[in-house]
């Protein structure tokens, strides 16, 4: 056997189908072989995570980095210093909040370039639809893009307008061609109330759960009639994963991710004018949370992302505490692994869930899984080694995101993120991410 560049192995590494003892064999970048804990080769770097568990490095399909143009909300180096942080490993840029935004092949261009260089993680970009440019996608699909988001209500910027269902039926033939995957901020803005104020209840009553409802039953309408392959992002009304599983049952191509704060959180709890805990859709009752967990469960949803969606502090308005105001979005990249396993282990879910969840299925997303999500022969060294059992508490000023309010200040999680790997270097400061193109 050659000596390889570098054996990492443990007691827990997880593997697609069990968790065992076992030693990793790194050369040239990728994984080239998984053998039994004591496959060691003489004089090969060996890294022993001993009790700590050795999972494939987390995939975060949902982020928002808002370069270039809104690089003071946060910047490519920041959220991927987070990302690292957090055991992430690879993620996907949204093309909405960077001005310009990725809605023509020239602001894909802008993007890549405010990307080149800057990035501590492996970094893969959304295009958007946005009324009128259906002729920028097939040249941005073309560039490398993994798919294209679209919001069904207005998107809190200006430059990413949103759809109609008649500019939908523009664009879906078109994505169907490409053979592209359309992405969908779901809610209909017709059931969307412009009233409320700092109490947390008029908000959620605000944005309720019809709205989402109704926008996911027409995008399974549109995906069975267009034949394109649509996902739902952040869904937060659990009152949608009956229709979602018959659809699926039914062979409509649709899928569905949610988010660590729709998991952990309930409205129940958010103090009145916590603007930190904003977002849209909003984070909902208690019993909606147990009915994700339930839709995760069963398959219906299919992963969990962040939805990473920062802004400067002054922007949450937390001096008035008016929700309606205020911008919505949490900056949780770097928190995704332990508010996840936190929540998951408590519910008596393993750690093959967790690494379907946070690592093999959104790299199945973005047509990634060949090469990211899982300890495989072939598959990039992207690895990270946590501690399960240790527990820490979520003290902001030690986050790597650029904006530190966060709802999670406080909040007591297990999971403690030990080391990262990407391609099998440490991530240290040097910016060895690439940019992945399709
Ligand atoms: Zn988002």
């Amino acid at each position: 056997m050659p000596v390889p560049d570098l054996i990492i192995r443990g007691q827990r590494v997880v593997l697609p189908e069990t968790v065992a003892p076992r030693s990793v064999h790194i050369s040239e970048e990728r994984i080239v072989f998984v053998g039994d804990y004591d496959d060691v080769v003489a004089g090969c770097e060996l890294v022993d995570a001993g009790d700590s568990v050795v999972m494939p490095g987390l995939v975060d399909t949902h982020v928002h980095i808002n370069a270039p143009g809104r690089t003071e909300w946060e910047g490519f180096r920041s959220a991927t210093l987070a990302a690292a942080a957090g055991g992430v490993t690879t993620l996907v840029d949204m093309p909405l909040n960077s001005i310009p935004p990725t809605t023509t092949l020239a602001g894909l261009e802008a993007k890549l370039a405010s990307a080149r260089d800057e990035c501590f993680v492996d970094v893969g970009f959304w295009g958007g639809v946005v009324p009128g440019n259906t002729a920028e996608l097939a040249p941005m699909f073309a560039r490398g893009v993994v798919g294209f988001k679209c919001f069904l209500v207005p998107s809190g910027v200006d430059e990413f307008q949103h759809v109609t269902e008649a500019d939908l039926r523009v664009a879906m033939p078109e994505l169907s061609r490409l053979g592209a995957l359309l992405i969908v901020h779901a809610e209909l803005p017709h059931s969307i109330k412009a009233e409320g104020g700092a109490d947390y209840a008029s908000f959620l009553a605000s944005r309720p759960r019809v709205a989402e409802n109704e926008a996911i039953a027409l995008m399974i309408r549109l995906s069975r009639e267009f034949g394109t392959r649509v996902h739902i992002v952040h869904l937060s009304s659990a009152e949608a994963i009956p229709s979602l599983r018959a659809a699926q049952a039914a062979g409509v191509k649709i899928t569905a991710e949610t988010c660590p704060h729709y998991l952990h959180f309930v409205a129940e709890e958010v103090p009145a004018g916590a603007t930190e805990f904003k977002c849209c859709p909003p984070i909902r009752e208690r019993d909606n949370r147990e009915q994700l967990w339930d839709g995760l469960k069963d398959g219906t949803i299919d992963f969990i992302v962040s939805d990473h969606s920062p802004c400067p502090g002054e922007m949450k308005l937390r001096e008035s505490g008016d929700f309606m105001k205020a911008w919505g979005g949490i900056a949780s990249l770097e928190l995704r692994l332990p508010v996840v396993w936190t929540e998951a282990r408590r519910r008596g879910f393993s750690l093959l869930d967790l690494t379907r969840w946070l690592c093999a299925n959104p790299a199945r997303q973005v047509a990634f899984e060949r090469r990211k999500g899982s300890i495989t022969v072939g598959a990039d060294a992207d690895l990270v080694i946590w501690n399960p059992d240790a527990q820490f508490t979520v003290t902001p000023s030690s986050l790597h995101h650029r904006h530190k309010l966060t709802p999670y200040a406080g909040e007591v999680l297990n999971g403690v993120v030990q080391q990262t790997f990407l391609r099998g270097r440490r991530i240290t400061n040097s910016p060895l991410g690439h940019l992945l193109l399709r």
